[in-house]
């Protein structure tokens, strides 16, 4: 089943899209937590982390390397940046076609909320 990220990804519904090439798309969070707050997907889908393959390894690869290009790109690569993965209930996964958060452009906090 396809999620609304591969008709953002096809071009089918608009997005606020920073970076395209024939792995791996990025594109602006919808309801941004912090100045810059990108999403990074990989064309083809992959539903979560847990069903990533050996195969994947260098698409899994190039949404690093897309990650560094966009955080340079939006300036934040030297005050630095956090990338984030959410996987299923328990990581509060919600659309389920592997993303890859960044986010940037203030001090991000603490890792998680303490409880
Ligand atoms: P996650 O909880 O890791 O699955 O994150 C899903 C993210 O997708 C959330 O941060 C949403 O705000 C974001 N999102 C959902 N729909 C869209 C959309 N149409 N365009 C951009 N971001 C979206």
């Amino acid at each position: 089943m396809s999620t609304i990220f591969s008709k953002i990804i096809n071009k089918e519904i608009p997005s606020d899209m920073v970076y395209q090439d024939e792995h791996v798309t990025a594109f602006r969070d919808i309801e941004p937590q912090a100045p810059v707050h990108i999403l990074i997907v990989p064309n083809r889908k992959i539903a979560t982390v847990n069903d990533i393959q050996e195969e994947d390894e260098q698409l899994i690869g190039k949404m690093f390397t897309a990650a560094r290009k966009i955080a340079a790109e939006e300036g934040i690569a030297a005050d630095g940046y956090r990338l984030l993965i959410n996987c299923n209930k328990h990581g509060g996964q919600e659309v389920f076609h592997l993303h890859m958060h960044l986010f940037g452009g203030r001090p991000l906090g603490p890792m998680l909320l303490r409880r």
